[in-house]
């Protein structure tokens, strides 16, 4: 039986294919590479296509027996989300309905999904605990949200098995260095100052230095994407072992500040590069901290690498050698 990881050539599902054909794990990747990079596939079987043609995903499940569904493919621009919400809905809301109904055909019953905290809007505290309010505040949270909302429908009516991990900020790259992060166009904030870092950007720009902050810049939660990764797999034993449909955060439990994460891409790379104080940039919640109590108890999930120094040492050893 194979694991089916779709959006397998993306940031995190490259990461998460790694790890699995690692552990032994038959992975057939399945991608339309808008976002993604053929590079990033080096294990496992990589297919072609979208989950916009039905045609193309059901070809998968009629060639490959697949057991379970990891589930990556969805855009992830929060910006462009609120200018084009519909390729937003349609993208990742309508395309993941044409990968369930492909799995109910085959009687595939067990998928887990990258969600977000971007689900649960400005949160009135942190940490955030998985049964706080849900109240995206733009459309890319929104459409995290309504998937998940049809797990819990579609759990009830036909069985299925869901765990949506809702990630908190994901960085750092393999430590290994085979694979990292590449985003066209990047928006991210540790892979902007670590091209700063490398002069290939004249500076880096801090959105907003007037939050009610320890140092007025935004604080998240980085967590390193190996970590993430990790904790899928501990997500598909979960359900290989019969547990039902969850809900689970995946932080480190610690706030990094924006200026911080800056202190340690200099500390780390030993460059110095201008840094810009720049208005608030609109949407962004002031602080996002993740309690991961659950992952930790439910699945056994304990992150190995939540040194903010040590993501970005990471992150730092892929950029400076990146091959996609
Ligand atoms: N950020 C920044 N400058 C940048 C990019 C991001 O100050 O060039 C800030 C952003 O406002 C947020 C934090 O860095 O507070 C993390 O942003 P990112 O886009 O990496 O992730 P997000 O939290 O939006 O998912």
């Amino acid at each position: 039986m194979a694991i089916l990881v779709c959006g397998g050539a993306g940031y995190i599902g490259s990461h998460v294919n790694k790890m699995l054909s690692r552990m032994g794990y038959e992975t057939v990747v399945f991608d339309n590479l808008v976002y993604g990079h053929r590079e990033a596939v080096k294990w496992g079987t990589f297919v072609t296509g979208d989950l916009k043609n039905p045609e193309e995903i059901e070809a998968v499940f009629e060639k490959y027996p697949i057991e379970a569904v990891m589930h990556f493919a969805a855009y992830a621009y929060v910006g462009e989300s609120v200018l084009d919400p519909e390729k937003y809905y349609f993208n990742n809301v309508a395309c993941t309905l044409n990968l369930l109904r492909a799995m109910r055909k085959h009687d595939c019953n067990k998928i887990i999904f990258s969600s977000t905290c971007a689900t649960y809007g400005e949160p009135e505290r942190v940490p955030i605990t998985e049964d706080m309010p849900q109240r995206p505040i733009n459309p890319y949270g929104a459409t995290k949200l309504m998937v998940e909302r049809i797990f819990r429908d579609y759990s009830k009516a036909y069985g299925l098995k869901a765990v949506a991990l809702r990630y908190f900020n994901a960085a750092g790259a393999d430590p290994e260095g085979e694979i990292g992060e590449d985003h066209a166009p990047e928006t991210h904030l540790i892979p902007l100052v670590l091209d700063a870092a490398a002069g290939k950007r004249s500076d880096v720009k801090v959105f907003g230095t007037d939050y009610p902050t320890r140092d007025g810049s935004c604080i998240r939660d980085y967590i390193h994407v190996e970590d993430l990764a990790s904790a899928h797999v501990l997500a598909l034993k979960y359900l290989q072992k019969g547990g039902d449909t969850e809900f689970f955060n995946l932080g480190n439990e610690r706030g990094t500040s924006v200026l911080e994460v800056i202190e340690a891409v200099r500390k780390v790379t030993g460059k110095d590069f201008t840094v810009t104080l720049a208005d608030r940039r609109p949407g962004d919640p002031v602080t996002l901290v993740g309690s991961s109590e659950k992952a930790r108890k439910v699945l056994g999930w304990e992150p190995k690498y939540a040194n903010i120094e040590t993501i970005v040492r990471h992150a730092w050893q892929w950029h400076s050698k990146k091959i996609y």
